[in-house]
């Protein structure tokens, strides 16, 4: 893909179409009926790994609780995460509240007007810059992510590596150069839209509606699903772990992550590396609680992270004492609900807290 000026050239009528088609009908999300910038910061944040339908509850609730940039700014952590809880990739709501910060403290709550000024902001790269700078200031800037780069491939039956950074950098120089000075915005949110409608990455794609289907090259050979190229993954790292689910008089025992790291900060219930027989979680366990009755296997469940995978076993335990010394926070039901943010790793264990009376 040497000659982006070639491509570009046979790729111009693509781009009244795709603004076209955006503009004849879109699907009627939240963020798209007042996209101020703080709206679409928030969205594109949250779509990041993020599917649309799992999102839209997500960010009706956090702008209920944090509805301009300063309550962002102000919001305890615990409650930021809170609402963050599900999501995954916690790193995005303490890079917001950051940004948030910063814009409150040395912009006067005054969000920055230019491409550069957004990608200063932490958690902002230059997807993210794009897509606010074009939608909510109509600035011609390109906003390419994963499903643009597909789009893209599949069009010009891309034969490189879409994930490496000079082909991105090149695919990124073509957009900027189709986009329309005066539909950016609706340019770039035709793009993400084709990508998650018509040219999704699971399943075949919809060419017969496309609107560039006369343009692409994919299309024309019958061989959509072959792009994008795919390199080989490293296999992920697979922890065997045992989970404890310790109830104390209706209380359950809970532990803080450590403030760096994967899932930094949250609450997860204690837990350890490897499968552990009963009588070595009994000795593992032993210097904190004594139990009151045997432990009751509560199934396996498996999480996967993006180079991890947690391949977990649950017991449930009941606490007859509390040993001096003993690290865990005891909450109740009510409190694990809505105070202590505990990622969705733990979601198959969750709801044993939440059951009455079941030993
Ligand atoms: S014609 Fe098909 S493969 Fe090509 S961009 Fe459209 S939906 Fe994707």
């Amino acid at each position: 893909m040497d000659d982006i000026e070639a491509y570009s050239v046979n790729l111009a009528p693509t781009t009244r179409l795709l603004v076209d088609w955006y503009r004849a009908g879109h699907r009627d999300l939240p963020w798209r009926k007042d996209p101020s910038p703080y709206r679409v910061w928030i969205s594109e944040i949250m779509l990041q790994q993020t599917r649309v339908q799992a999102a839209i509850p997500y960010y009706h609730r956090f702008l209920s609780l944090f509805p301009d940039v300063h309550t962002l700014a102000a919001a305890p952590e615990d409650l930021l995460l809170k609402a963050w809880e599900g999501l995954g990739y916690y790193s995005r709501a303490r890079n917001l509240q950051k940004a948030a910060r910063q814009i409150c403290e040395n912009l006067s709550g005054r969000f920055p007007d230019t491409y550069d000024g957004w990608l200063a902001l932490p958690g902002v790269g230059p997807y993210t810059a794009g897509a606010v700078c074009s939608i909510a200031f109509s600035q011609p800037v390109p906003a390419v992510d994963g499903n643009v780069l597909r789009v893209f491939s599949r069009l010009m039956a891309l034969e490189e590596d879409i994930s490496a950074p000079a082909v991105k950098k090149k695919m990124t120089r073509l957009v900027a150069s189709l986009l329309p000075p005066d539909a950016s915005g609706d340019y770039n949110q035709a793009l993400m839209e084709l990508g998650a409608t018509l040219c999704p990455p699971n399943g075949a794609p919809v060419c017969k509606e496309c609107p560039v289907s006369a343009h692409c090259r994919a299309f024309q050979d019958e061989n959509q699903l072959l792009f994008p190229l795919k390199s080989a993954k490293k296999p992920r790292k697979i922890l065997p772990m045992t989970v404890f689910l310790l109830e104390n008089q209706g209380r359950w025992a809970l532990l803080q992550r450590p403030a760096k790291g994967l899932l930094a900060n949250l609450w997860e219930f204690p837990n350890t590396d490897g499968h552990l027989s009963a009588r070595e979680m009994s000795s593992y366990l032993e210097q904190w609680i004594r139990p009151a009755g045997s432990p009751l296997f509560l199934g396996n469940a498996v999480h996967i992270f993006t180079h991890l995978e947690w391949h977990m076993s649950g017991w449930r335990i009941p606490v007859e004492e509390i040993l001096p010394g003993c690290p865990f926070t005891w909450a109740e039901p009510e409190e694990i609900k809505h105070l202590y943010a505990i990622p969705s790793a733990f979601s198959s264990f969750l709801p044993v807290c939440f059951i009455k009376n079941t030993l």
